[in-house]
């Protein structure tokens, strides 16, 4: 064939999927573009898993949306950008003036640039007067924040990626990480075929691909990880695996959680509560106990539940009470899911904080940003989380939603709920690359994004590492960047503040923010990336990948707390008192089988991108139910029909299948089909809207389902 010709000299971006933040080369092709590994990126070293590697297969154009479009009499019609940003302005501006500010609001996603969280935080939270802006990263690592702010003081990740590679025991909880963190998972298991002592404990419902290397898999029942850990927390203080040092000197709390957890000094009780053998329990804690070089990670199976944030804070006194936290080869480690949910974190992204890691309910701190942004209204209290945000849409408190880069009528949990709220909401403005998508179908004005290759920022990822975005391809039609419509919206509205040029003034600000908060302050918070302020753009554009805190002249920092410095005031970290309760809906009766949810290896989302490329689709071609055969035969059902998975919610249809390590009593669908289907195999129709009472994350791994033979309607 003809030679493959580059038009145009590699640019160095980062992948868009999940929170791993591989390195990208893109070389721009007459038809898309060459996509490789980029060696230089500390994250991944060259590494790309079969997502990242088939992002050439996801940029063409086709089901793009190429221009604003506004709903009238019910269908859809071109409008230019002028007309679509004064449609959304005014509302906005009336629906304030009449109801109040808390009236509107924004739900954004991980999927957003720093740079776009940054000003749509700004606009929100300090020029309308609300913090109703949150975000679908509230889905997907929210106790995680809560239970890092409860135990640091701050949102933070103490270690790095490389601690997987320097650790001699890799707990990995609640995470197929052979999957949703797939580089990540290759250096682990690099490390451990160049040092078979490296031991990994995979604890997981399921038996998942993350199982297959496992030495120990611990298949513990669904929300049971509060009594596993609230159990390795007594082992380790009586049998004396406890830096005493540490303890005393950086930590508060010790006897609290001692005595929330002393039911679990008995290892048949903790076993009988995890549903497990007892020789599992045991052999997990002398390992944990005998190895000083311990990461323990954790992920969607830890944060997505009733108890999530109590479960962060039972892993976490476990390295507390060892004093592995922060030392190379140790601490405790979120995985987040998505590309930005960090830098989301950075700039106040959840509807509880302020930008800079501070804190909305602190009057202090609300004043600091106020004076910085010169802001005319700030929001004086917490705003509404997600699942209690659509829930207002509904009952018609909140007027007015503007939805960026994610499709809530897919992933929420009682989908069918927010599809009614939006269906009813004055105003529901949609910002995407396409309008084929479930919550786009709703819109009355849609504003077409800017894709992965298009857009210029940053982003970070799990182990806090800020990484460019670098546009390489033109943008297509009028598609044109989050933070430039936010801007054009808050302009309209006769706000000050808002004439960035371009993606470099916005990351300057929030650059500035963290450095002037810091020396206004003195406050001992560890983000400050005051360092990075005063780039010129060049220096911008070629901003090599550095891990925060990023103070002036530093160069990065790739661990922090090993020496204590927490951000509570005493500067000591907490110990948190976990008090182990079920997941809050239990199977039984009508509903027998408890549904586990998560991403599949190939695809990510909701497909609007990995979707459009036939290799990623052919992992699994079509919606599945995991159930175990012994339950498809109480059903009716069999391996390869159709089904319907019905809750108490809602349903979905979806082929039975028998694959997936399933244990009995329970059934798994993935998160990746939607309405837009053949059938309808929204997994959020289905789930309860329960949520976490501290971080509001819902309990996603845990609803009563029954699966029926499906019969037409
Ligand atoms: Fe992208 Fe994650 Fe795969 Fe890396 S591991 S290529 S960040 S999807």
């Amino acid at each position: 064939g003809a030679p493959i010709v580059p038009i145009a000299p590699a640019v160095r971006t980062t992948c868009p999927y999940c929170g791993v933040g591989c390195g990208v080369k893109a070389t721009p092709m007459a038809d898309g573009a060459l996509i490789e590994g980029d060696p230089e990126h500390m994250a991944s070293r060259g590494r790309l898993c079969v997502k990242g590697s088939a992002l050439g297969e996801t940029l063409g154009l086709d089901g793009r949306l190429l221009a604003p479009a506004m709903r009238e009499e019910g269908s859809l019609r071109t409008a230019d950008w002028d007309e679509a940003l004064d449609k959304v302005a005014s509302t906005f501006a009336s629906i304030i003036a009449e109801h109040g500010p808390d009236a509107v609001a924004l739900y954004v996603s991980g999927q957003l640039l720093t740079e776009d969280y940054y000003v749509a935080n700004k606009f929100m939270k300090g020029f309308v007067g609300s913090a109703n802006i949150d975000t679908n990263s509230r889905l997907c690592m929210s106790s995680s924040v809560a239970g890092h702010k409860r135990a640091f003081g701050e949102d933070i990740v103490p270690g790095c990626y490389e601690d997987f590679e320097l650790a001699d025991l890799v707990v990995l909880v609640g995470s197929n990480t052979a999957w949703c963190h797939p580089t990540l998972f290759q250096r682990i298991t690099k490390a451990r075929e160049a040092r078979p002592g490296l031991r990994i404990v995979a604890i997981d419902p399921r038996r998942t691909a993350t199982c297959e290397l496992a030495d120990l898999h611990l298949p513990i029942k669904a929300g049971s990880d509060v009594w596993l850990f609230n159990g390795l927390l007594v082992y380790l203080a009586q049998t004396g695996a406890v830096d005493a040092d540490f303890v005393a000197t950086h930590t508060q709390g010790l006897d609290g959680a001692l005595a929330a957890a002393a039911e679990c000094v008995d290892i048949g009780f903790v076993a009988r509560s995890c549903g497990i053998d007892a020789r599992l329990v045991a052999e997990f804690y002398e390992a944990f106990a005998a190895t000083a070089k311990v990461v323990t990670a954790y992920s969607q199976g830890v944060n997505q539940s009733s108890s999530g944030t109590d479960k962060v804070n039972a892993i976490i006194n476990c390295h507390l009470l060892s004093g592995r936290v922060g030392k190379p080869g140790m601490g405790p480690f979120s995985l987040t899911g998505q590309p930005n949910a960090m830098g989301g974190r950075e700039v106040g992204g959840l509807a509880n904080m302020l930008a800079s890691h501070l804190e909305l309910d602190q009057p202090a701190h609300r004043e600091l940003v106020r004076g910085f942004w010169d802001a005319p209204r700030m929001a004086a209290n917490p705003g509404l989380k997600a699942v209690e945000l659509f829930r207002a849409i509904e009952e018609g408190s909140v007027k007015a939603v503007w939805i960026m880069a994610t499709n809530p009528v897919v992933s929420l949990p009682d989908a069918d709920q927010v599809r009614r709220a939006l269906a009813r909401c004055e105003l529901v403005v949609v910002s995407d690359m396409t309008a084929a998508t479930d919550t786009a179908e709703l819109a009355d004005v849609l504003l077409p994004a800017l894709g992965w290759g298009e857009k210029d920022g940053t982003v970070t990822n799990s182990e806090r590492c800020i990484s460019r975005q670098r546009a390489f391809l033109q943008a297509p039609g009028q598609a044109r960047a989050d933070w430039w419509a936010i801007c054009e919206v808050a302009r309209r509205m006769g706000y000050q503040g808002f004439d960035y040029m371009d993606a470099h003034a916005i990351f300057d600000e929030h650059a500035r923010l963290s450095g002037w908060r810091n020396d206004a302050q003195g406050a001992p918070r560890a983000f400050r990336i005051d360092g990075l302020a005063g780039l010129d753009r060049a220096a911008y554009d070629a901003l090599a990948p550095i891990q925060w805190p990023v103070p002036p002249g530093g160069e990065g920092t790739a661990r922090l707390f090993a020496d204590g410095g927490y951000a509570h005031a005493d500067g000591k970290a907490r110990f948190v008192a976990t008090r182990p309760r079920l997941p809050a809906n239990a199977a039984g009766g009508d509903y027998p089988l408890t549904l586990n949810t998560g991403r599949l290896r190939d695809q990510w989302h909701t497909m609007t991108r990995t979707g459009k490329s036939p290799r990623l689709a052919g992992h699994a071609p079509e919606p599945f139910v995991d159930m175990h055969p012994h339950d498809a035969l109480l059903a009716g059902v069999r391996e390869g029909e159709l089904a319907r998975v019905r809750s108490r919610w809602g349903s979905l249809v979806a082929r039975v299948s028998h694959g997936g390590g399933i244990a009995r009593g329970s059934a798994f669908v993935p998160i990746h089909w939607t309405g837009q289907n053949a059938s309808d195999a929204r997994v959020g129709a289905v789930v309860n809207p329960v949520v976490d009472p501290v971080s509001g994350e819902p309990e996603f791994k845990h609803t009563p389902v029954r699966v029926e033979p499906f019969a037409l309607a």
